[in-house]
């Protein structure tokens, strides 16, 4: 039977559901499950995780650790592995969670998998799979090593609510050390383009080409729609629209009462952001991208010739 080390994740006080994610990748994999939080003056989200968690929750609360600096934090999770020493450990990937994973496999020499969205059982042996080419294969990953190392893509599972309660366990955190030091935190100006709230959103992906035509032909749509306009990361990172159109992990997550992706494929990383849309179209000419699996109404067809026919029927019903 499998041992599990779940780390946590803490942003701003709260519990991040990743973490309950990883919960029921766990219990799905079983075997028996401790997990970790790590803070300053995060003790109330050591018991709220025990409580829709269950199992032991160790809780390394300590000043040093208020803010994640990746040298800190994998000394802990060192301390954590050492008292539980598990066959796996499940870390969300984040951006700090991809960061102190990697630097955790080197320093105990192990198997890592990354971008993980489903663990397996095969002849007694764990296999991990990954999305790879926009979701068009999956790789199937066999770690050697121990204990194994998986970051987990937020979304993956439905966050875990358990009618157990677990228990909480001091870790002792003395004599960490830090060779990075935390500076201070930026954030982007809040009052941006907030898509948190918004009722209806068009969003564009790359199969748009070219930034002239979030201009010339979503934004038409848009507006004779009432809408507001969001985008899929690559749009964004090739600088076609600024970093708050972005609809994603690495974005906003939205909740509107209707979304219609355009020539988006429907990669994780985007669907964790839009699925809980109340209604869903999805807009592609490849009748096999992922995003129709999400979609309540799919429509296989070029984009150049649906999106203007729409905008034109848009205005005329309007007038
Ligand atoms: C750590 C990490 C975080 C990430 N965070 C995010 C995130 O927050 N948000 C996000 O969106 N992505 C994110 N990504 C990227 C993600 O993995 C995908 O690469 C991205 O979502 C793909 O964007 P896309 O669908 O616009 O482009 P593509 O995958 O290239 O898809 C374009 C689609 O357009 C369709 N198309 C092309 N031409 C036409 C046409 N004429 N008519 C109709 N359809 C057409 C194609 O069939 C295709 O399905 C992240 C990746 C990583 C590794």
């Amino acid at each position: 039977m499998a041992k599990i080390l779940i780390v946590g994740e803490v942003h701003n006080g709260e519990l991040l559901e990743a973490t309950l994610e990883l919960v029921t990748l766990a219990r799905n994999v079983g075997g028996e499950l401790s997990s970790l939080v790590i803070g300053s003056g995060v003790a109330a989200v050591a018991e709220e995780l025990s409580k829709k968690g269950g199992g032991k929750v160790l809780l390394a609360d300590d000043a040093f650790l208020e803010n994640y600096t990746v040298d800190a934090y994998t000394q802990v999770i060192c301390k954590a592995i050492d008292a539980e020493s598990p066959d796996l450990v499940l870390i969300p990937n984040t951006s700090s969670g991809w960061d102190v994973a990697g630097k955790l496999a080197a320093k105990l020499d192990t198997g890592i998998a990354t971008d993980v969205i489903r663990i397996e059982e095969d002849g007694g042996d764990l296999v991990f799979i990954r999305r790879m080419f926009n979701a068009k294969f999956d790789a199937r990953l066999r770690l050697a090593g121990s204990p194994r190392i998986a970051t987990v893509q937020p979304g993956a599972c439905e966050a875990f609510e358990g009618t157990e309660a677990g228990s909480v366990e001091a870790l002792d955190v003395s004599g960490l050390e830090s060779r990075t030091k935390f500076v201070e935190l930026r954030q982007a100006p809040a009052g941006g383009h907030d898509l948190t709230k918004a009722e209806f959103v068009i969003s564009g992906g790359r199969g748009l080409q070219k930034p002239e035509n979030f201009e010339q032909l979503l934004k038409p749509l848009v507006e004779a729609l009432g809408a507001q306009m969001g985008a899929s990361r690559p749009v964004v990172d090739a600088g076609w629209l600024p970093h708050d159109y972005q609809v994603g992990t690495s974005g906003q997550i939205v909740s509107p009462k209707l979304y219609i992706a355009i020539g988006i494929s429907g990669a994780i990383q985007h669907l964790v952001g839009m699925k809980n849309s109340n209604y869903i179209i999805a807009i592609n000419k490849d009748a096999d991208a992922p995003i129709f699996e999400v979609a309540d109404l799919g429509v296989v067809a070029d984009l150049f010739e649906i999106v203007p026919a729409l905008t034109e029927a848009a205005v005329a019903a309007k007038s």
